[in-house]
């Protein structure tokens, strides 16, 4: 096989490149290793920044998105028994977030691709990127049984943390730049209708909490728990009673319970490789870079790398330049650092210490107690949560 833009990985990094290369007529195939039910079903991400949103419209995949997503103007911040709510309209001029989960907007870009796009396998997975600095890298993929080969102009490794696309990257010129948390996220997805309008995020001394959602009838709810947790640890009444005690505050307020209808941990890591680009060969979304999900901004970011991807081929379909090809590592990476740093603050600014350090505690509720005594702390976090300007 032979395309223009080889894309490893069908998750929304993926799909979202090749539509936005579809729409300026740049042809490209997707190599996806799972089966289409399997990436359609990963509970994953739910909160869009504006950006993310306006990418999703501009390659005609935001209808059931502007049907059914849910506009948030801002979150809702617990601690030491009291509610702040964060405005962010009123604090950013005018920006908001969008509630839509991230397995509907995979099913909405596999669902165009399918119907108009280039080619989308599934169950295609690729072993290998080779000759990365030449004019036409390879990967190797299995597929049907067999071992086949797509020669490409340029590749885009799309393909998560756990991809292979970074393997192609010579270890003398990369660097990884890594932090484990103390902790990680034992999430629940609940058949009832969320007991907020808003996302909470609830510190308190035994942890944090964050009640989300997917819909109006669908809750999506998460607890800080030890490293090493099995999702088995947590019967269902464990987990609504612990969360109840999470989220109590003075004021007169209940959770809804209902049947968990999904359970799973997750570690904390902040991940980030440099250069995003070898080559050929560029790195787009978790491939590149995670970061823990108390900012919200793994998916946003994903998006974020691929509107500057998108940007730069249509640019060198254009006008034959790859000035922005050249500059996409450093255009992305500034943006990244970002929303890494972001994501860290609110990590270390909400979770429990598991040493009990009563300092960092005390830390803690001072930096919140500045955020909801001070307009313009206020305004950085807004600024932040609903997206920093994409970087062109
Ligand atoms: C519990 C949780 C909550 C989250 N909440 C948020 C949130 O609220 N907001 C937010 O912005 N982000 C959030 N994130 C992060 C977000 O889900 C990811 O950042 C996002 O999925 C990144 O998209 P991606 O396309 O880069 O990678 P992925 O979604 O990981 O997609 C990569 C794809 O590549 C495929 N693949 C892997 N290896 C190969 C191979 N060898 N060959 C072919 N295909 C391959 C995989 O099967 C996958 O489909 C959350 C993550 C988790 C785990």
């Amino acid at each position: 096989m032979r395309t223009t833009v080889g894309i490893i990985g069908g998750g929304p990094a993926g799909l979202l490149l090749a539509r936005l290369l579809h729409r300026v007529g740049i042809d490209c195939v997707v190599l996806e290793a799972r089966t289409r039910e399997y990436v359609e079903h990963r509970q994953r991400a739910g909160m869009l920044e504006q950006g993310t949103v306006d990418a999703l419209r501009a390659c005609g995949a935001a209808a059931r998105l502007e049907a059914e997503g849910l506009v948030h103007q801002g979150i809702e911040l617990r601690f030491a028994g009291e509610r702040h709510h964060i405005d962010f309209p009123v604090l950013t001029g005018g920006r908001t977030v969008t509630i839509y989960a991230q397995t509907e907007i995979v099913k909405d870009l596999v669902a165009l691709q399918l119907a108009d796009g280039p080619p989308l396998l599934f169950e295609a997975q690729a072993l290998a990127v080779e000759k990365p600095e030449s004019e036409q890298p390879v990967v190797r993929f299995l597929h049907e049984g067999r071992e086949q080969t797509l020669t490409c102009d340029w590749v885009a490794g799309c393909d998560g943390f756990h991809g292979i696309s970074r393997d192609a990257f010579p270890a003398a010129t990369s660097r990884t730049y890594a932090h484990d948390y103390p902790y990680s996220w034992l999430g629940v997805l609940a058949d009832v209708a969320p007991s907020c309008d808003e996302l909470i995020y609830a510190r308190g001394e035994n942890g944090f909490a964050l009640h989300s959602m997917r819909s109006p009838s669908v809750s999506r709810l998460y607890l800080q728990v030890p490293n090493g947790t099995e999702p088995d640890d947590w019967p269902d009444d464990r987990i609504w009673d612990e969360l109840a005690a999470r989220f109590a505050i003075d004021a007169d307020w209940t959770l809804g319970r209902g049947p968990i209808t999904a359970k799973s941990v997750t570690p904390m890591r902040s991940h980030v490789h440099e250069p995003m680009r070898h080559g050929r060969l560029l790195l787009a979304g978790d491939a590149a870079h995670i970061v823990p999900p108390t900012g919200a901004k793994g998916l946003n970011l994903a998006v974020s790398d691929v509107r500057v991807l998108g940007r730069a081929f249509a640019e060198l379909h254009r006008t034959g330049s790859e000035q922005l090809l050249d500059s996409y590592s450093e255009l992305c990476l500034d943006r990244v650092w970002q929303a890494t740093r972001f994501s860290y603050d609110m990590t270390r600014m909400l979770h429990a210490q598991p040493n009990g350090d009563a300092f960092e505690s005390r830390m803690q509720l001072a930096r919140l107690h500045r955020i909801t005594a001070s307009r313009h702390a206020a305004a950085e976090l807004a600024a932040n949560y609903t997206g920093l300007p994409l970087p062109l």
